[in-house]
């Protein structure tokens, strides 16, 4: 059903109208062997379709080089920020810390969670406080016994992004790319392993997509838990632990839907034109709204602004619910406001969000 109701979380959140018709059709019913889809099991043949399909239409839209594995995991990008330093740090060859960005909210809590496997070496930071920035990405020193260098591709909170990506030259790069995945086109090859929970651009939560090079792969890591164990789950395709079967379903129909609309770079031109709405918006408006992230850095998927008198933010947000514009509050750590313009939410939805800002500040301004 096409909602005239646009809700701009951050996750979970909006889903292609397209996919939840389909899956409302094709998900639910039971079929000859007495089994709905997701009534399935997971090694029967039925379900090894559906997992072989999104692993290769996934492959396609990113362009996936061969020596690089696709990952469905269960669990969230969390268990990520574990999983990262278990299963890469080798010490029998040196590789016995790991080096981090701290680019903003989640980076930090990356960091939190690497550091109870190993010392954490902060290679980029902030370059100060607004307008806010992604670090530059142009010196670097990633200390060679580093088994990894991690950044976040896009900052969900802060709603900042990279520009542009960092040489770490033998030090395999890590990207946890949650917010960003599939919002446009990716270059994989640069990443010795990427990572992104599903409930953003992919479908629903409970599972994350792990992308990693074959090299990798060979790392010992002996402390990871079997689930965790990139290794173990390649080998065993998808046969460890029961694989989220709901949340690859509508993967696999996102990433065909994906396809049908053109692939990533329609979809990246298509969310162009969605968030460059919107800021021109928040810039026209005379200082009555403010974006605080500087303008190359801002991310497309989540944007965050403020209205400078900050005692209007609960009017905004009671007024837009009323005028059909949900999800709008800011993160509870920076406050203000956000909305996410992940690929499912039209230009309709940010039209509507535009229409209703410029009336709230002809209202109050
Ligand atoms: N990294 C980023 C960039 C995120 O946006 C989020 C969730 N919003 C996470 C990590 C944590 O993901 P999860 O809740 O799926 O563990």
């Amino acid at each position: 059903r096409v909602s005239a109701v646009w809700n701009f979380a951050a996750g979970p959140s909006r889903l292609p109208d397209a996919v939840l018709a389909r899956a409302g059709a094709e998900l639910f019913d039971r079929g000859a062997d007495g089994a709905a889809a997701i009534e399935r099991p997971f090694s029967g043949a039925a379900f090894r379709r559906v997992l072989d399909d999104a692993r290769e239409r996934l492959a396609r839209l990113l362009a996936v080089p061969d020596n690089y594995r696709v990952l469905f995991l269960a669990g969230g990008a969390m268990h990520q920020f574990s999983a990262v330093p278990m299963n890469l740090l080798d010490p029998a060859r040196g590789l016995t810390r790991v080096a981090y960005a701290d680019s903003g909210y989640w980076s930090k809590r990356a960091m939190q969670e690497a550091s109870r496997y190993a010392q954490v070496i902060v290679v980029a930071g902030h370059a100060g406080e607004r307008p806010l920035s992604a670090p530059a990405t142009g010196d670097w020193r990633v200390p060679p016994d580093c088994a990894y260098c991690h950044l976040t591709a896009n900052e969900t909170v802060d709603g900042l992004a990279y520009p542009a990506w960092p040489d770490t030259g033998d030090v395999p790069l890590v990207a946890d790319a949650t917010s960003c995945f599939l919002g446009a086109p990716f270059d994989v090859s640069r990443f010795g392993l990427i990572y992104a929970s599903a409930q953003k651009n992919i479908g629903p939560a409970g599972m994350t997509v792990v992308i990693v090079r074959e090299d990798l792969l060979q790392r010992p890591a002996r402390a990871a838990p079997s689930p965790f164990c990139y290794r173990l789950q390649a080998a065993s395709e998808a046969g460890v632990n029961t694989p989220p079967t709901l949340a690859i379903q509508l993967a696999g129909m996102v990433f065909e839907w994906l396809a049908d609309c053109g692939g990533l770079t329609a979809v990246a031109a298509a969310n162009r034109r969605k968030a460059d709405l919107l800021y021109s918006a928040i810039d026209s408006s005379g200082g009555f709204y403010t974006a605080p992230v500087a303008p190359g850095h801002r991310s497309t998927m989540n944007v965050r602004f403020h209205l400078t008198d900050d005692s209007l933010t609960e009017h905004f947000l009671l007024g837009a619910e009323a005028a059909g514009l949900t999800h709008l509050r800011g993160h509870r750590q920076v406050g203000g406001l956000r909305a996410s313009l992940y690929n499912a939410m039209p230009l309709a939805g940010v039209g509507a969000l535009v229409d209703f800002m410029a009336e709230f500040q002809r209202r109050r301004g």
